[in-house]
Parts: structure tokens; C-alpha cells; sequence
């Protein structure tokens, strides 16, 4: 696991690092954290969902519908398309 992932403890605020993670379905996973606070140990589970495209990919899977960002569909408006 990195070491940039992480969260913060709802409990006590420290930081907690990303033990698992697990796959719901194609746009949605559950991550395990543990608190790095000694005196806490809190262990906790958060969903972490995709929810939208900023970037178009290259690559597109089909049965995968993400809306576009409202940003882009802006700046796509601008540009007069
Ligand atoms: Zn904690």
C-alpha cells in the first residue's frame, strides 16, 4: 500500500493508513483503515465511489456511464459545441 493513503480518524483525528481494499463492483470499493494513534486503534471501513469523468479515457468499458464533470461540460459549452 502507499504511503500517501490515507484518512483521518473520525475518532481522534489522527491519521489512518489503508490496510484492504476490496471490490464492490466496477465503480465502487471498500477500504479498510486502521488509526495510527496508539492510544485509538480504531479500525474502520469506508465505500469509496467513482463518480465522475474529468478526463475522457482512451480505453471505454463498455456498461460503464459516468457522467462528465460539470467543469468540462462548461468548458465544453464555451467552446461553442
Ligand atoms: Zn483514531
Amino acid at each position: 500500500m502507499g504511503k500517501g493513503a490515507g484518512i483521518t480518524c473520525p475518532h481522534c483525528d489522527s491519521r489512518a493508513l489503508l490496510r484492504r481494499t476490496k471490490a464492490i463492483s466496477t465503480l465502487t470499493r471498500e477500504k479498510t483503515y486502521r488509526c495510527n494513534n496508539d492510544n485509538c486503534g480504531h479500525v474502520f471501513v469506508s465505500i469509496e465511489e467513482i463518480q465522475r469523468t474529468v478526463v475522457q479515457p482512451r480505453t471505454l468499458r463498455e456498461g460503464v456511464n459516468l457522467p462528465m464533470s460539470k467543469m468540462v461540460l462548461s468548458r465544453i459549452a464555451q467552446c461553442g459545441q
